[in-house]
This record gives C-alpha cells, structure tokens and sequence, in this order.
C-alpha cells in the first residue's frame, strides 16, 4: 500500500490560514463583506470571483491537500462538476466518460451538455482500453470516478494518464470516494482533481460544498466561467468546511479502520452473498486500489442473500442510520437500486452490476463491535 503523507494532519488544520488579525486569535477570523476597497487591491474582490480572504485561505487548503497548484471551492460537488466542465470544453469538443458515475454527473452529460454543443461517449467498461476506444480526434476530456459507487470499482490512473496525454486530452476526476486522505491523482498526473466536499471534507452530513484543484493556468479557465455561473460557497460555509476538513484525517483513519474491519465481519457471515471492499483481496481491483491508494475509504457495500428482504433489513437497523448520502461520522445505509440508481431499469442495474439485494453501507466512526451486533439484529 501507499505511504501516507506525514504533513496530512499539519495542512487539514493549519494549511491557508489567515494573516495575524488584530486580536492574535488562534482561528482564522469571519470576513462577512461583499464589499472591499479597490483602490488597494490588486484583485477584483468579490464572493462570487472566489477571492474573499476565507475563499482565498481554503483554496489554499484544497490546493496543498490535493498537491496541486490552485484550488478552488464551491456551492456544491456539482457545480465544481458542472463549471469546470462548462469551463474547460467549448461547441464541438468531446468528452469521454466512465460509464459508473454519479447520477448528477451522469445526467448532467447525458442530457444537458448537448444544448452546448458538446458531445460525449460513455466506455463500455473500466480499463484503459475502454476509454482509450471512445476517443475522437475531437476529445479534450477523459472524466473518470474511482473509487466508483456503489460497487468501488478501481480506474487505473498511471495507464488513462498516458493514454489521455499522449493525446492532449485532459484527465479529469472525480475523487470523492477516495478523499484527499486516502489518495493523490495528482501524483499520477491527473489534471483536475474534484470533490463533493459535502462527503469526507464536512464528514458530520451538515455542509454541502463543492472542491476542485489544478494548475494555475486551468483553474484560471475555470474560473473565468465559474464566476459567471455564481456557484460560490457562502463565507460562513467555507469557514465551517475549513473547520471539518481540520480533524479529516483523524476521521478518514478511523473509518478507514472501521471498515475494513465491518468488510472482514461481513464476509464471513452467512446471510451475505458478495463484499464489495477494494481492502478485501476477493475485490477484483484489490491490487490496482493497493498500488495507488493509502486507505480504503468507509464505504462497504454488501448483497443480502436472496431469501432476506432489503428493505426490512435496512428497517431492522437501529444504531446505523437508513440515508442517502456517505462518508459521515455517523453510519448509514441505504439500496442502491431505490436510491441512486432508481432511475435505471433493471436490466441496466443489472448490466452495471447493481443487485436489487445490494446495500451501500458507509461506515463511520462508532464502535465497530456495536455495528456488527446491530447488523446481527437486523439480519
Ligand atoms: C455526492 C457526490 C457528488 C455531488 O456532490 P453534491 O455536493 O451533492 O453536489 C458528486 N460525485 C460524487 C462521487 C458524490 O458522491
């Protein structure tokens, strides 16, 4: 496995942080203004030009977790996804993109970017080969999500960014699953680095908020649409999100933790089928997420076996929570096939590897013996 970064904690709490104010506090203060002076400022400040002194200190932040040179951070996962690729494609440019996505980004391309004039492709599969076969002459982006959800599928990073290189194309991804914690595009050339910060970054499901970081000269392509969208993040929301995104790495440790060891349990007990944990060596990209990753994240998912019903499974759980969203402190689960992939027929679940028994389980900081006695009781 990977080495951890030792200054991971140093940075979560103190990379970006505000000049000495007048008071020697030890936390960033609050700037609430809309309004500053110009005549001293170099730069145009504005909340929605990203460039307020919270904005400034938590795209720092973002920038030195991601180990890329700029960063910047939004309203939403969403609107990081959606501007940067109304910023960096234009009328007649082509994207490739991985088939499992999430939903938002998956419609998002399937039915909105053609009203720009831009197309797309989705591969067949996850291998390099299957992106590699969708490129046009007119590609400018391969858009890629690993770990995937819900079934933590793998994209082999070193070999899209060859390929996509080779080519001009840029590699743009979507790590939220993997969280700045637990791995590093950027040290395999990935170009632009995305997060819902809503998940790992806030980690107490109480922040919605969008990340991404790049070069210089990228995030100043995307920033100059990003402006125009307004997809900000409010002041008093990023200085929150800088104070979750403090004791991250404590957080992602423990769920990293917790959930290779609800992974084990899981496996060896008898009302489940399949694991899905790329920590398990029975996950088919065990030794690609060993190769690039330093933890495995807290999501496990999991198929009941046929003769247990889901749903009054999910019903029986007392302790672990029954919600949509993951990688909170607290643990959830929800069915895929009823939530996030309840759009799809059966038959493209199916195609997808989507059982209707699947349960995504993330896995939170709570004691793991008390986990498994709820999920006993519930079985
Ligand atoms: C949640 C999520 C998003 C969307 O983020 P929002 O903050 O809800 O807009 C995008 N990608 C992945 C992988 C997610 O889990």
């Amino acid at each position: 496995m990977r080495e951890k970064n030792t200054d991971l904690n140093t940075k979560c709490v103190h990379e970006g942080e505000l000049p000495i104010d007048q008071y020697k506090s030890a936390v960033s203060p609050l700037y609430f203004s809309t309004a500053f002076d110009y005549q001293d400022q170099h730069l145009d400040q504005y909340p929605r030009y990203f460039n307020t002194p919270n904005q400034i200190g938590l795209n720092q932040k973002i920038a030195a977790l991601d180990h890329c040179e700029s960063g910047l951070v939004f309203a939403s996962g969403m609107a990081a996804i959606t501007s940067t690729l109304l910023g960096l494609l234009s009328a007649g440019d082509h994207m490739v993109i991985q088939n499992s996505i999430y939903g938002g980004t998956y419609n998002f391309v399937a039915n909105h970017l053609k009203d720009f004039g831009i197309q797309h492709d989705f591969t067949a599969g996850l291998n390099a080969d299957d992106f590699a076969q969708k490129i046009k002459p007119n590609t400018k982006i391969i858009y890629i999500e690993s770990p995937s959800n819900p079934l933590l599928e793998i994209v082999d990073f070193k070999a899209i960014v060859a390929r996509a290189h080779q080519s001009n194309i840029l590699v743009i991804i979507d790590s939220t699953m993997g969280s700045p914690v637990n791995q590093l595009p950027a040290q395999y050339g990935v170009d632009v680095i995305i997060h819902s910060a809503t998940k790992y970054m806030s980690g107490h499901s109480d922040i919605l908020a969008g990340t991404i970081a790049c070069s210089k000269a990228l995030r100043d392509r995307i920033a100059k649409r990003a402006k125009m969208l307004g997809g900000n993040l409010s002041d008093l929301t990023v200085w929150l999100l800088d104070r979750s995104i403090k004791t991250m790495g404590l957080r992602v440790d423990a769920q990293n933790k917790n959930a290779m060891i609800m992974a084990t349990w899981l496996e060896a007990q008898p009302q489940v089928d399949r694991v899905f944990y790329p920590g398990l060596t029975s996950h088919p990209d065990h030794v690609l997420a060993q190769s690039q990753m330093c933890g495995f994240g807290g999501v496990v998912s999991f198929e009941l076996s046929k003769n247990l019903s889901a749903v009054s499974f999910l019903n029986h759980l007392k302790l672990i929570k029954r919600a949509s969203s993951f990688a909170g402190v607290e643990s959830t689960a929800v069915i895929p096939a009823l939530t996030s992939h309840s759009l799809l027929t059966s038959e493209q679940r199916a195609a997808l590897g989507i059982s209707d028994q699947l349960i995504r389980f993330s896995v939170g900081i709570e004691s793991a013996e008390e986990l498994q006695n709820d999920i006993a009781q519930a079985f």
